[in-house]
């Protein structure tokens, strides 16, 4: 990884924040509500569990796994489920937890998947999103920091499965 430059972009700080405020406005919107959060593995393995201890609601865990990157930069286009959830989530409030959305395949693809399973709700939380990368229309309920179009590392974000353990994200760029 020595060929590579990281260049901080959204401090621990910032980050850890912005998340409390997540929590608060999603505990604000199911008061007295019971939730299943779905983290999406394994990008969103920090966030979730940040977040899920900024909700103050009674709050059940599952995960799902999808595969849409290869092991690079570039999106191969396709998202298909490597890991589905453990129980139903039929009449329950559900929030999905993602890293980031950057094309938004993966994240309306999740939509129509759980949506299969009849939710009484599906809530979307992505700690980041690259508007420009967009490549379809894709609402995300709670959105912590929009970023350029770069690719970024850390807080749970890998490079070949490097720096998911920096507490803050980067931008990475080739040296060579
Ligand atoms: P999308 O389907 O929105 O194009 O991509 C979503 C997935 O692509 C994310 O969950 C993440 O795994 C990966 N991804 C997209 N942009 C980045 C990036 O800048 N850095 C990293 N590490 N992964 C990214």
């Amino acid at each position: 990884m020595e060929n590579l430059r990281l260049s901080p972009l959204i401090s621990e700080e910032e980050i850890q924040e912005r998340v409390r405020k997540i929590g608060a406005a999603i505990t604000d919107k199911f008061r007295g509500q019971e939730l299943v959060v779905v983290g999406v593995l394994k990008g969103s393995f920090m966030f979730y569990a940040d977040l899920i201890r900024a909700i103050d609601t009674d709050l059940t865990c599952d995960f799902c796994a999808v595969s849409s990157y290869a092991d690079g930069i570039v999106s191969s286009g396709e998202v298909k489920v490597t890991l589905d959830l453990s129980r139903s989530i039929r009449d329950r409030n559900v929030i999905v937890v993602e890293d980031i959305v950057d094309t938004g395949l993966t994240m309306n693809f999740l939509k129509r998947h759980l949506a299969v399973h009849k939710p009484k709700s599906i809530t979307t939380a992505s700690l980041l999103i690259k508007p420009d990368a967009l490549k379809e229309k894709c609402d995300v309920d709670f959105v912590g920091f929009k970023i350029p179009n770069d690719f970024v590392v850390g807080y749970g974000l890998d490079y070949q499965g490097y720096f998911r353990n920096l507490p803050y994200i980067a931008q990475v760029s080739n040296i060579n």
